[in-house]
């Protein structure tokens, strides 16, 4: 997976391959999935979601520039994998999950596996988690309506934001924002993907 999925696709960072090696995926998806956890491609977890595809978990890391001392929020934490990834790097990482029944085997996983610089709260991801901004970067892993501003307002001085935009079904871009000096934030568009909506007051109405 790390030589053929994401060192070939231009995923040069050591740590990054590193904690790619180090995180066994197999433990993040379902027993009748676990023949495939090294695809390269998205799995079905429970609720109805998905565990991302590593290139693009792989991709959002190193466009967010991780490293050793930060503190991260990723929303839609999921089975906690890409939490797991990052926190072989950054410092700490809270991860937020609508879903209280994946909130909750997600806490449970991480716990059993060890990684005790994880949080896995539970709550609306488009609102952050105010208590333990700021942030120096923040992942979505589920596609909004816009960049919410109350994460905008979590990232710290020269934060990085990584998120896919656009509405479930349509072309969904994945962009990449910087905090200025001056408090706005300038931002790039990285790639096309496709992810599940990011659900809440700043994103998307629940069908
Ligand atoms: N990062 C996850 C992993 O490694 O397994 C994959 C996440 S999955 C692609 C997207 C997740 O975002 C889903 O679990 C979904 O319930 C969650 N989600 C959607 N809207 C959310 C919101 N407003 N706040 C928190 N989680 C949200």
């Amino acid at each position: 997976m790390v030589e053929h999925q994401l060192r070939r696709r231009g995923i040069a960072d050591a740590q990054i391959l590193d904690a790619f090696r180090t995180v066994p995926r197999e433990a993040f998806v379902d027993e009748d999935q676990r023949h495939l956890a090294y695809g390269d491609h998205p799995l079905p977890i429970a609720a109805g979601q998905t565990i991302s595809q590593p290139y693009i978990v792989a991709l959002m890391i190193q466009a967010a520039g991780i490293g050793p001392g930060d503190r991260v929020l990723e929303v839609g934490a999921g089975s906690g994998y890409a939490a797991a990834v990052i926190a072989q790097i950054a410092r700490d990482v809270v991860a937020i999950e609508r879903q209280p029944a994946l909130a909750e085997s997600g806490r449970e996983r991480l716990s059993r596996l060890g990684y005790p610089n994880i949080e896995i709260v539970e709550g609306d991801g488009t609102l952050g988690w105010p208590q333990a901004a700021p942030f120096d970067a923040i992942l979505a892993a589920a596609s909004g309506r816009h960049v919410p501003p109350p994460l905008i307002a979590q990232l710290a001085p020269g934060g990085r934001i990584v998120m896919p935009i656009g509405a479930a079904g349509d072309a969904q871009e994945l962009v990449r924002g910087v905090m200025q000096p001056d408090g706005t934030l300038r931002l790039h568009r990285l790639a096309e993907v496709r992810f599940v909506p990011l659900i809440g007051a700043e994103g998307w109405d629940e069908r």
